[in-house]
């Protein structure tokens, strides 16, 4: 060791540490940002600080499958050194005068005889730990063992069980760590939002209402005007629950101004989540609330009632816009099974069949397969620390409104492109008939018995 010392020759560093005022200009400045994934060293380099340099080291040893020892670690000088017999890889650092700064004073930058090393004792469970964080982070469902073999097929050296365990426990206190503190700046985060958007609610509520599962992303959306995607309000709550729906949709009744008198012109669909239709019925007790169709035919199955004939008899119920062929199809349907007859008599038809449904809402929609696909072009952000998930969220909207505003604004037509092809069609439809006498009869008694058949065109002009 007092060999190695003995080396360094220290006449040298007199010429090359002075002038600190000028550290920038005179020598290779090591960035963190850029060079620290793989660290290449170089003589007079300058390190920000022990810390960094020790990191580097670290990165360079992994990297090139080396095992490197401190020779002299004090406060003003340092050597770092390859462990295998005769190989002269090396390197002096000194302290910068009055600054945190190492620098590199001399080095010998090459292995000789000097094998990779699998076992390095340079592996610790903390810098494990530390660069495996983001992928602990992306998959927290890892266990030891499919950990333990990552590590060893991609970085080359071997970590032992409780290395690897201890790495995985170490990560869950990094990630924890990150979430408290996206959780502190909640409230800067709410200041700028409100600022910058000022026309938008931005509420933060403290709840001392703690949920194991804990972070659930609550959204309400919308079709606009061209039958497409309109997010309307997103959360993050405690969990589903009756709470936090509640909060959720008082928030959103305030921002609709949806009063008492215009309640029956507001229609939702779900998939009836956990405390959803409670909170509905102490916050918007007037509002028509439907179950989507196809999670009705899921719990169908589920129930035991399988089989495409009453799939599709279901899916006729649930079309039909009569009272009579909804219930010609229901004894089509009950013909069929009568258990499952008996199980769908539970359920009201109000909630899933139009035939049911009530007016006023102007809307035919049986399904809310558009919260499917938002759910799905937001997979990303779900499982960030709740500011990185919000300015995800954020962002795309921001992204996706603009676009529509800029296409609208190309359009002279009032009515939207998707509504005229819808418009098309039933006007093709439409001119196979022919008004005779009897139609128009017809048409009358329909209406006089609360026939809706006619009302479905006059909602595919609302849209
Ligand atoms: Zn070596």
């Amino acid at each position: 060791m007092t060999k190695d010392e003995n080396e360094i020759k220290f006449s040298y560093e007199e010429s090359i540490v002075d002038s600190d005022s000028d550290v920038e200009g005179k020598w290779p400045i090591f960035r963190a940002a850029t060079d620290m994934k793989d660290p290449q060293f170089s003589l007079g380099m300058t390190f920000a600080s022990k810390q960094q340099l020790r990191e580097a080291v670290q990165n360079y040893a992994f990297n090139n499958g080396k095992e490197i020892k401190t020779l002299k670690n004090d406060k003003e000088r340092m050597i770092v050194k390859c462990t295998q017999e005769g190989c002269p890889w090396r390197i002096g650092l000194k302290k910068v005068l009055g600054s945190l700064s190492w620098r590199i004073l001399n080095m010998t930058d090459e292995h000789e005889g000097c094998s990779w090393v699998w076992e390095n004792s340079m592996v610790k469970f903390s810098v494990v730990a530390k660069r495996w964080s983001t992928e602990l982070q992306d998959h927290p469902d890892w266990m030891m063992r499919k950990f333990k073999d990552k590590v060893c097929s991609q970085e080359g050296f071997y970590v032992s069980n409780s290395q690897a365990y201890r790495a995985i426990w170490k990560a869950k206190k990094l990630r924890q760590g990150k979430v408290e503190d996206a959780f502190k700046k909640i409230w800067s985060y709410k200041e700028e939002t409100s600022r910058t958007n000022p026309k938008t609610t931005c509420p933060v509520k403290l709840s001392d209402l703690s949920d194991e599962s804990g972070g659930m992303l609550l959204t309400a959306i919308s079709i606009d005007g061209n039958d497409s995607i309109f997010p309307l309000a997103y959360a993050i709550v405690e969990g589903e629950k009756k709470e936090s729906w509640t909060w959720f949709l008082e928030l959103l009744k305030t921002d609709l101004e949806i009063t008492k008198s215009v309640e029956d012109e507001y229609c939702f669909i779900s998939d009836k989540q956990k405390g959803l239709i409670p909170a509905f019925e102490s916050e918007l007790p007037g509002v028509e609330n439907r179950f989507c169709v196809r999670h009705l035919h899921a719990n169908m199955k589920v129930a035991g009632f399988q089989g495409k004939a009453l799939k599709d008899c279901l899916w006729a119920c649930a079309r039909e816009t009569t009272l009579n062929a909804f219930n010609v199809d229901l004894s089509k349907f009950r013909g069929l099974d009568e258990d499952a007859y008996q199980w769908l008599g539970e359920k009201s038809p109000t909630e899933w069949s139009r035939s049911h449904f009530s007016t006023h809402s102007h809307c035919d929609m049986l399904v809310n397969n558009i919260c499917e696909s938002w759910n799905g072009s937001i997979r990303d952000a779900r499982d960030k620390p709740i500011i990185e998930c919000l300015e995800i969220l954020r962002k795309m909207l921001m992204g996706k409104f603009f676009e529509k505003k800029q296409k609208a604004a190309e359009r002279k037509s009032l009515i939207c492109p998707a509504i005229v092809r819808k418009l098309k069609k039933i006007e093709k439809e439409a001119a196979k008939y022919l008004a005779t006498q009897w139609d128009f009869f017809k048409f009358e008694v329909g209406h006089l018995y609360g026939d809706q058949q006619e009302v479905d065109l006059e909602k595919g002009c609302s849209y």
